[in-house]
């Protein structure tokens, strides 16, 4: 079968300290074969290259005194002046929005991304206003660096890529996804043996009645939203 290529693939942008780190898990599997067949692209910018003294100095350290460094708005303000604003210029923090599924939609939607990774205590802050950066956080925890969030957003986008996976129901219908599961978590999966150490599969799986099979599916992902993540179901209705 020949594959139409779309004019232009989706591209990701990033600017890091450390571009050898990429395509990394990126280049693997599902993105991996996606970015083989041009569907989407990779350009990695160092932010290192936009120094300007001697020892290629990145940073600095923080105004106020305190521990760690600081990246300075000087050469990650250069870095990015250097980039097309042609997506959106995102600044992987943990002081952003959680990333969502939702996001990733509306990323995806789109021509691409411009992602920031900081490394040591962040970046500068005058940066972030100048460029007017979207800030978005993996979790609620602290990374050394914003590549492998970086990593994490590119992937979440690339599978939503019209192409890159066979079933677009696939991606419809697993957690957080809108669609007719409106964002709940998923239902939980099984297949052959049909016993394992003892334990069976749910019966209904095996009974070929597709009507009781979703409704079952349903109910499961109901139940498991309201023991694991209520936050999801709040404004929802509740069956
Ligand atoms: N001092 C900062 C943490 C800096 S960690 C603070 O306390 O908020 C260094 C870099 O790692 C950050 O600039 C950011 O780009 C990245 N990073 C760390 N945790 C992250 C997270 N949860 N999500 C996204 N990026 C993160």
């Amino acid at each position: 079968m020949i594959k139409n290529s779309p004019q232009s693939p989706w591209r990701a942008r990033i600017l890091t300290l450390f571009p050898e780190i990429f395509p990394g898990v990126l280049g693997h599997s599902i993105c991996g074969r996606a970015r083989d067949s041009g569907l989407w692209d990779l350009e990695t910018i160092q932010i290192r290259d936009f120094a300007t003294d001697k020892h290629r100095t990145v940073d600095d350290s923080p105004s106020g005194g305190g521990t760690g460094m600081v990246m300075t708005a000087v050469v990650v303000g250069a870095a990015l002046d250097s980039v097309p604003r042609d997506s959106p210029l995102i600044y992987l923090s943990p002081r952003g929005a959680p990333l969502r599924q939702s996001r990733l939609a509306e990323l995806a939607a789109g021509g691409g991304v411009t992602l920031l990774c900081g490394r040591f205590e962040g970046i500068d802050q005058r940066v972030i206003d100048e460029f007017a950066l979207e800030e978005i956080s993996l979790g609620d925890f602290v990374l050394s660096g914003g590549e492998i969030a970086a990593m994490a957003l590119i992937d979440g986008c690339v599978r939503l890529l019209p192409g890159v996976l066979d079933k677009p129901s696939a991606t419809s219908e697993e957690s957080f996804a809108g669609g007719d599961w409106g964002g709940l978590l998923e239902y939980p999966h099984y297949t052959r043996p049909t016993e394992w150490r003892g334990r069976t599969i749910p019966p209904v799986l095996l009974s070929g009645n597709h009507a009781e099979i979703a409704k079952w599916r349903r109910d499961q992902s109901l139940e498991l939203t309201r023991q694991r993540r209520p936050d999801l179901l709040m404004g929802k209705p509740k069956n």
